[in-house]
């Protein structure tokens, strides 16, 4: 009994002494006390370069532009990717003029940095009935000022193409309000946010950012594929991929929310996938208020065009809105036992809009001015005192150097353990290879952050029963 009472207090006071910490923003809590500390001598606190300067304000975002671009797409009538391409006034053909002409005139404004590229192309699934069915994108790209980043692209994207109830249904109308003209209204937002600033000599982005507006995704993700093949045709590097789908509505009371950030886990054991690290860096740039991240790669049943980008092994992540309402996606729009269906703009919360497009600029604006991640990060030392972290990097005369991160296994985010001025190998003394995750990550002069870069481990497998083959 005196056993059970003490467990229970001890376990009281861990509750107690964590929510003080977690308060005061301390990640460790007083259950960890009870644990050896690591590093035995004090733990590293290395001064951090403040963020850039200079961030994407939110008064700055322009929602009416936004708003306007939503109802000219929903004017369209429908944007089945199976619509017409040639009608100037209903069908698919008509979105993407919208679409084209709005990047022209952020084009202009940008002083010619941005540029608008139609990528016509033909894709085959199930939903085009298994026939070739011809598709176009609309990317405008902001190329990178940097001769050693400029082949990494940094890209925002949203679908235009729209569904009704039925996805071959080419007469019925289909608004596609926020599914996904608010994701598209997200990337274009981004593309004038962003390229004023770099026409005003404020951007210098150093990677190149691609602000995409794409068809055929609800044919089956066939847009998202082509970018991903197109922008490798191209020669890019990819260094992060933010897909904006439905990410404008946010009825519940209390609104604006979170934008929910969807990440999978990867595949490789004990540690994450190159999304995760992308979330987790959006997060940092944004701020907990702002993001909600969501360890897992979408909603059940649900698929959207960072799949083809995180399958193929890439950081890509995708913004959702906090809590969807089935009537107003995918719908047909009607009116049935007095419930209204259909996607429609009146549904939609210009203030969380906006906040989900300051959002996306203020992370890619990061991401682009950052240095190329680290390479080839290690962690050795297995069955040691000291862990140590090794790491590969190409000269970079604007890299202030490296931080290395550390989490508890059983932590979501990263700590700054140490800085490192160079790469190559850090011995983290006192510190077990066993009880952490380790990570690096670079960091510029201007403060701008790299995505994280796990560490990998040699594995040594333990021994099979004797007489079996490894
Ligand atoms: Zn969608």
């Amino acid at each position: 009994m005196t056993h059970y009472l003490a467990r229970f207090r001890k376990v009281l006071g861990a509750v107690i002494a964590t929510a003080v910490c977690f308060g005061a923003g301390a990640t460790n809590s007083a259950a960890q006390q009870h644990d050896p500390a690591e590093p035995q001598q004090a733990h590293p606190r290395p001064k951090l370069l403040p963020r850039p300067a200079g961030g994407v304000a939110r008064q700055s975002v322009d929602e009416k532009s936004m708003r306007a671009l939503i109802e000219q797409l929903v004017a369209c009538g429908t944007r089945l990717s199976l619509s017409s391409w040639s009608d100037p006034k209903r069908g698919i053909g008509c979105g993407r003029d919208r679409i084209v002409a709005r990047f022209n005139e952020i084009a202009k404004e940008s002083g010619g940095k941005l540029q608008v590229v139609v990528d016509k192309f033909d894709a085959t699934s199930e939903r085009t009935s298994g026939k070739p069915l011809p598709l176009e994108s609309v990317y405008a790209i902001l190329p990178g000022t940097d001769p050693a980043l400029k082949k990494t692209v940094f890209i925002v994207s949203g679908h235009y193409d729209s569904r009704p109830s039925d996805v071959m249904n080419t007469e019925a109308d289909a608004p596609g309000a926020d599914d996904d003209a608010s994701g598209v209204s997200v990337s274009v937002e981004s593309a004038r946010l962003l390229s004023k600033a770099a026409a005003n000599g404020k951007g210098g982005y150093r990677a190149t950012i691609l602000f995409a507006a794409i068809s055929g995704e609800e044919q089956g993700l066939l847009g998202g594929y082509r970018l991903l093949e197109w922008v490798k045709q191209q020669g890019y590097t990819i260094g992060g991929m933010l897909d904006d789908d439905i990410v404008g509505d946010d009825p519940s009371p209390g609104a604006p929310h979170r934008v929910r950030l969807f990440s999978g886990n990867g595949e490789i054991d004990d540690c994450d996938s190159p999304g995760r690290e992308l979330a987790r860096a959006i997060e940092e740039i944004d701020g907990r208020a702002a993001i909600r991240m969501i360890f897992r790669v979408d909603r059940y049943g649900r698929g959207g065009d960072h799949y083809p980008f995180y399958k193929a092994g890439l950081p890509a992540v995708r913004f959702t809105e906090p809590l969807e309402d089935y009537t107003h996606q995918h719908q047909t729009p009607r009116t049935e036992n007095g419930v209204e269906y259909g996607d429609f703009a009146k549904y939609l919360n210009a203030l969380f809009l906006g906040d989900v497009a300051r959002d996306n600029a203020e992370a890619l604006r990061q991401l682009a001015l950052a240095p190329a991640p680290p390479t080839n990060a290690k962690l050795t030392g297995a069955v040691t005192p000291d862990a140590k972290v090794s790491w590969s990097a190409e000269e970079d005369s604007e890299r202030a150097g490296f931080e290395i991160l550390w989490r508890e296994t059983t932590e979501a985010r990263w700590e700054v353990y140490e800085f490192a001025a160079s790469a190559g190998e850090t011995v983290l003394h006192g510190v077990s290879t066993d009880n952490h995750f380790f990570a690096v990550r670079a960091v510029g002069k201007n403060g701008a952050r790299s995505i994280a870069v796990p560490t990998e481990m040699e594995r040594r497998p333990p021994p099979l029963p004797a007489g079996t083959k490894q």
